[in-house]
């Protein structure tokens, strides 16, 4: 289904005007597949534009758009194939029933409804609803059968906007399953969301727009080895020009404290301590940090584009 190109999204310098005001500016963003990738930003910042148009919802007015190996700007309909998309209202005819939703979608992406609608229903786990109105479902549900009319034809793409909103929390829970399944069964996702915590649960690493630009592209941290460790000393002068003289990687000079590159395993890290102590530092602070991708979100909307000295796990664009 993928074309040449080995990136999922391959976006250059996309420019989305609506009127006089740029909702997306130069962006430029490249996405391998097999991701589950958090889109955020404050609210206005062009996720939703960028959403629509990676789905060819919507032309840009200008810039490169390549999505799926396909050019989308030549090639819409081939594009609109390719990609699932759950609009931020789920977007159901609320007349129809789930049963002829998934019917219609069936027809309209050329599938074979009979062999496909249970499979999908129960993969989905709305079988019990195939014959009940959009408009009579809960919020909860009428996600579920957005979902399900968007991976219909197995995509290698799903953009989702806002799934997360309005749910429960055992809703939330089972939307990460969800989405962690799908991403197993092959599909790539782009999910935007303001609940950062929840992202946490199963996104691979986030893309961070702001007022209409990229701010930072960002692995999300992994837990089971801590990145940096932050470092203080007892004495007054300072401290990151003596740990760079030692060939420790500093990570960000907070003054009295500085962080640094995390030297792997436990061992390493008792090892690297004891250098720091022989070499004659008053260490009385020596912590390994993890951070949550709030925190790499909040730091990157802070410094912005034009930030200073970033931790590794975070690519600046700008
Ligand atoms: P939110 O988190 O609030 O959903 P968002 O990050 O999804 O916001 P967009 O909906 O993409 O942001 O909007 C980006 C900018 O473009 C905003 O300034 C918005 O007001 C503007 N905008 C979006 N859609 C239109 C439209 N159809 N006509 C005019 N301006 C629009």
């Amino acid at each position: 289904m993928m074309g040449a190109s080995p990136l999922l999204i391959d976006v250059g310098e996309l420019t989305v005007r609506y009127g006089r005001h740029d909702a997306l500016s130069r962006i430029s963003l490249a996405l391998p597949p097999g991701r589950i990738t958090a889109l955020v930003g404050p609210n206005g910042a062009g996720k939703t534009t960028l959403m629509r148009c990676l789905a060819r919802l919507i032309a840009p007015d200008e810039g490169r758009l390549m999505v799926c190996g396909l050019d989308a700007i030549a090639n819409p309909r081939a594009v609109q194939q390719r990609v699932g998309f759950v609009p931020d209202d789920f977007g159901l005819h609320r007349g129809l029933t789930v049963r002829q939703l998934l019917h219609h979608q069936a027809l309209a992406q050329g599938l074979a409804p009979r062999v496909t609608i249970p499979d999908i229903a129960a993969l989905l786990g709305v079988s019990q609803h195939l014959d009940d109105r959009a408009s009579s479902l809960s919020r909860g549900w009428s996600q579920r059968v957005a979902i399900a009319l968007a991976i219909l034809h197995r995509p290698p793409l799903v953009i989702l906007d806002e799934p997360a909103s309005g749910l429960d929390p055992d809703a939330r829970d089972e939307l990460a399953r969800l989405l962690k399944r799908l991403n197993a069964e092959g599909m790539s996702l782009l999910v935007s969301s303001h609940i950062l915590a929840e992202l946490e649960a199963y996104c691979t690493d986030m893309v961070i727009l702001e007022d209409g630009r990229l701010v930072a592209q960002v692995d999300a941290p992994t837990h089971a080895v801590p990145e940096v460790i932050r470092v203080a000393v007892a004495d007054q002068a300072p401290l990151a020009p003596r740990l760079s003289a030692l060939g420790v990687v500093v990570v960000r000079d907070e003054g009295r404290q500085v962080l640094i590159e995390a030297a792997g395993a436990a061992t390493e890290r008792a090892t690297l301590l004891r250098q720091l102590v022989e070499a004659g530092l008053p260490v009385c602070h020596f912590e390994p940090v993890t951070e949550r991708l709030a925190d790499v979100y909040r730091r990157s909307i802070a410094s912005g584009a034009s930030a200073a000295p970033s931790l590794p796990t975070v690519r600046h664009v700008g």
